[in-house]
């Protein structure tokens, strides 16, 4: 057994992580520039730093994850990776082709101090940049922070380049959905859609990771939003970020640079948070709710009060990213579960007191903390359920405990790109994982007497 060494006695640690419960931030940077149609992500570092983010992403979307790199080698990590980046964006722009550079950083670059707004506006002056192409940046030392920052940072650079203030406003709404999967992402628009509501979406991954098998390889998928959506962000009306921390920090840069302003909610997981992002959409453009998305939340109500007594009192254990983890520990706490362990590696103080706030002070929840301590929370109070990414699998098979995955990354399961987490029917496809788990544990475990037919 893998974790069996796991000792079960807490001890203070302060200068060791072990099994980080997050991952670094030019990943979630990578992944939000994936969502610009006919963009190429580049990692201003080593090779070795851009080969894993790719690979990252390719294990968890089962798509090709296309991306520069700098390539730094010694003598740009002692004299800096200017000339590196100059010649990388004129060859892909010369080779790739694409609309977009998102160029990020990494912790060699950031050591070393490379202006990237410096080398960015060089190449413009050298005409680098044909005219109509963009280079977008974000910083992402992964020293700071995780994935999830990476992602926030990434957006607000979309937001510091391409959106413009404008008295003139359209009729449309921005939603910012968070660092989340394709299949979340297509599931705001579909909603959007059947409301009846002009909105853009960024960034927007749904069609780029989890593209159709055609036979042919697209460079550039046309799934992503577009430049000229982009622009028009800070021309809309409102702006609704999903998701405090991925998406918060590029809605309130719109306000304060396009006075555009923005509503911070959870991400729409579960009965409660869909119905506070539906009521807001209500709220913000005056649509009103079509008959096809309440008949989605009569049958995810109509579940959850069916099957009500399996999830009562049922103990979980969860591990992952913050805005996922406050917005599943509501939809657990409205089934009646009793959320014991909640932990995530990102670091950010409030998040201890928002899960708190969801669930009453006897919660373990923790930010900045690792797997190592997960698992030990877990030995000193056992679960009956777990939730968490592919990691979370070695506790479960210690601890004999089921899991139903979540969140990122999921190396080896599908569904994810594909199924939404999101909204009413995201709801209730998440509800029958939990309740799958749930029955399959007492059917397995129940003695010859009590092993029913009809549970
Ligand atoms: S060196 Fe930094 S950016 Fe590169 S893979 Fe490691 S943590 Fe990530």
């Amino acid at each position: 057994m893998l974790l069996r060494h796991t000792p079960k006695e807490i001890v203070e640690r302060s200068a060791l992580t072990v099994n980080p419960a997050k991952t670094c931030q030019p990943i979630g940077a990578m992944y939000a520039a994936l969502g610009i149609h006919k963009c190429l992500p580049h990692s201003h570092g080593s090779q070795g730093c851009c080969a894993y983010h790719r690979s990252a992403l390719t294990r968890h979307y089962k798509e090709p994850v296309m991306a520069g790199t700098s390539s730094f080698t010694e003598g740009a990590s002692v004299f800096g990776g200017q000339a590196n980046l100059l010649e990388a964006i004129q060859n892909i722009f010369t080779i790739y082709q694409p609309d977009v550079i998102a160029v990020h950083t990494t912790c060699l670059s950031e050591t070393i101090g490379d202006d990237i707004s410096q080398i960015t506006g060089k190449a413009q002056e050298e005409g680098k940049i044909p005219a109509g192409k963009y280079v977008i940046r974000a910083s992402t030392p992964s020293y700071v922070g995780s994935h999830v920052t990476g992602f926030a940072n990434m957006v607000k650079g979309m937001v510091e380049v391409f959106s413009g203030a404008s008295d003139e406003k359209e009729d449309q709404i921005n939603v910012i959905p968070g660092f989340v999967e394709p299949s979340d992402m297509a599931e705001v628009k579909r909603i959007t859609r059947e409301m009846g509501i002009q909105a853009v979406a960024f960034p927007d991954t749904s069609e780029v990771l989890n593209t159709p098998q055609t036979g042919r390889y697209e460079m550039y998928p046309k799934g992503g939003t577009t430049i000229p959506e982009l622009k028009s962000t800070g021309r809309s009306r409102h702006t609704l970020a999903l998701g405090q921390l991925a998406s918060g920090p590029a809605a309130k840069l719109l306000d304060a640079k396009c006075k555009v302003p923005c509503t911070l909610l959870n991400l729409p997981i579960g009965l409660r948070n869909t119905d506070i992002f539906i009521e807001t959409l209500r709220q913000v453009t005056g649509a009103s709710v079509p008959e096809a998305l309440r008949l989605e939340r009569g049958q995810l109500l109509d579940v959850i009060t069916d099957m009500h007594q399996y999830f009562y009192g049922k103990k979980v254990a969860l591990a992952g990213d913050p805005d996922h983890l406050v917005a599943l520990t509501q939809f657990l706490k409205d089934l009646d579960m009793d959320v014991r362990h909640v932990l995530t590696g990102t670091p950010g103080k409030k998040f201890v007191n928002r899960i708190a706030e969801i669930t009453g002070p006897n919660v373990n929840a923790y930010e900045a903390k690792d797997m190592l301590y997960f698992h030990q929370l877990i030995k000193n109070e056992p679960v009956d359920l777990i939730l968490g990414n592919t990691y979370a699998k070695y506790i479960a098979r210690d601890e004999d405990i089921p899991l139903v995955r979540t969140g990122f990354p999921i190396y080896d399961r599908i569904g994810h790109q594909y199924f939404p987490l999101f909204g009413y029917q995201g709801g209730l496809r998440f509800l029958e994982r939990i309740l799958n788990a749930l029955m399959d544990r007492q059917d397995r475990d129940a003695p010859e007497e009590t092993f029913e037919l009809v549970m």
